[in-house]
């Protein structure tokens, strides 16, 4: 370890013990640039461990009763509520989101509930026929060992979407978190692990050869990936030899489309939501937006005023709502595409250059008057920032809705609910919001069109993506 390093030190957590690394890296809180902990750095060896240790757990996990793995769900549960004061206050110093509002306690509490849902669904065997010839079962059984990826948006939450249904199911799991949020989800798994018999659960922190190696290990069955649409190909491709079973869970270029019944004052604050929750930061989040000419004026400045008004700042001080970008390369990528917009025809409506002083602070940008063919427009943004589109025809709107290949969700803004189905039912989208933009829940069924998505997750649906289908096929 470098001997100038400052902060706490942070460990894997694999076959039910702490890991060590030989590495470790300085984790700074992206609104203050200060160090808050080290993170360990893994390896490939670390990765096989953890592989191997779930290996060995998994059949006789497998073999628990449903019930005592819908139990263990509802345990890892209440280990998030008691610890969520901590874990929170850790998350919002390593991705830079609020405490309050839609912010870290917030994601503490979906991750609770998650579990809770999932320790609620069940999968009993279903009998298919039953006559003179024969008796025939289907049942739901686990696929071994699921390794899960996942980015730094909402960390936790994410985590616990892959975890909570693969462990239900009776599998074991790897996870590898992003490399810009590996502290909180590192404290948060060796907690849940270590509630779990050893082996079930286990975490190693990203580097050299740890995502390539539980993306191509011969003993991992399936991959859980939630992150960009372009990773997501990387891994199909890494995992192609191994025939891993995977859940792709990637990028949203979203559009909601606002058509001139709606009073603009009264939708303002859920477009606004729609768009900014987690700073923009948000797989289905709203990132184009189209506004019909009548109205085009007073949902821009009504959307203005709200930017204006919405308090920014680090996310430890409990009246901020809105925190900084997560990290440089995102803050980087906003201000790329905030400082091409005029020269491309789009007209700063509030914000459009970084914040000055310390952090990665962005203030909400609008982009008036944007158009097809513009960067802000055409690039999943994922930040503080959104092109409003001017239409006068539906259906170009539609079209332009649709012209794009990232399609994880789609809304529709009216007061007339027949018209807004309609035109819901032209979008391309995993889920289409009618007057709304962006609700998940777990028992809705979660996942996206063309390359936002390959299966969905929450619910029974998400629950079966962790099995595989065995038939009992009895001659009579
Ligand atoms: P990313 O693809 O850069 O990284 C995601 C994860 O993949 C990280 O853990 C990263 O270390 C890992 N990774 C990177 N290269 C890899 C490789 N070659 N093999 C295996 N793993 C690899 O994404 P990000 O920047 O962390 O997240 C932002 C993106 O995620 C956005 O596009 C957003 O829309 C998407 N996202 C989608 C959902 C969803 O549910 N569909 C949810 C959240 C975020």
């Amino acid at each position: 370890m470098d001997g100038m390093t400052q902060g706490e030190q942070f460990h894997m957590f694999v076959d039910g013990q702490h890991k060590q690394a030989e590495e470790s890296r300085e984790v700074r809180d992206p609104a203050t640039g200060e160090v808050i902990g080290l993170a360990p750095v893994g390896t490939r060896s670390d990765l096989d461990a953890a592989v191997a240790a779930a290996k060995r757990a998994q059949p006789g996990w497998a073999q628990q009763s449903d019930e005592v793995r819908a139990q263990a769900c509802r345990k890892l549960a209440n280990i998030i509520d008691d610890h969520s004061a901590e874990l929170a206050q850790l998350l919002t110093k390593e991705q830079g989101k609020p405490l309050k509002g839609i912010g870290s306690e917030f994601e503490l509490g979906g991750c609770s509930a998650w579990l809770n849902a999932t320790a609620q669904l069940a999968l009993p065997v279903e009998v298919i026929q039953d006559d003179d010839a024969a008796r025939v079962e289907k049942r739901y059984v686990p696929l071994g060992v699921i390794g899960s990826i996942t980015p730094w948006n909402w960390p936790l939450l994410i985590a616990i979407w892959h975890i909570a249904p693969s462990i239900r199911a009776g599998n074991t799991v790897v996870i590898k978190p992003s490399p810009y949020t590996t502290l909180s989800t590192l404290r948060m798994v060796e907690l849940l692990a270590a509630a779990l018999p050893q082996g079930v659960l286990n975490v190693v922190a990203d580097g050299e050869g740890v995502a390539e190696g539980l993306t191509t290990h011969k003993d991992v069955d399936k991959i859980i990936f939630t992150g960009s649409t372009e990773t997501g190909k990387k891994i199909m491709v890494a995992a192609a030899p191994t025939l891993k079973k995977l859940t792709l869970e990637m990028g949203g270029n979203d559009a909601g489309i606002v058509l001139p019944d709606v009073d603009p004052k009264a939708v303002a604050e859920g477009i606004f939501w729609g768009a900014f929750i987690n700073n923009g930061q948000t797989c289905a989040a709203l990132k184009r937006l189209y506004v019909h000419d009548d109205i085009y004026d007073e949902i821009c400045s009504e959307l203005a005023q709200l930017a204006e008004t919405m308090p920014m700042g680090p996310g430890l001080d409990e009246s901020n709502v809105l925190g900084p970008i997560q990290n440089e390369m995102q803050f980087q990528k906003v201000t790329r595409l905030a400082s091409s917009s005029p020269t491309e025809g789009g007209r700063v409506i509030t914000g459009g250059a970084p914040r000055e002083g310390k952090g990665f602070f962005f203030p909400i940008t609008l982009i008036a008057d944007a158009r097809e063919g513009m960067a802000c427009v055409d690039e999943e943004q994922f930040g503080p920032l959104l092109p409003i589109i001017r239409f006068t025809e539906v259906d170009d709107a539609i079209r332009q809705a649709n012209s794009l290949d990232v399609d994880l969700a789609a809304s529709v803004w009216s007061k007339d609910i027949d018209r807004a189905l309609a035109i819901a039912e032209r979008l391309v989208a995993g889920t289409v919001y009618i007057n709304k933009h962006g609700e998940v829940a777990p028992h809705i069924p979660f996942g996206g069109a063309r390359y936002s998505s390959m299966g969905v997750e929450f619910g029974i649906e998400g629950l079966k993506s962790c099995t595989n289908i065995k038939v009992y096929n009895i001659a009579k």
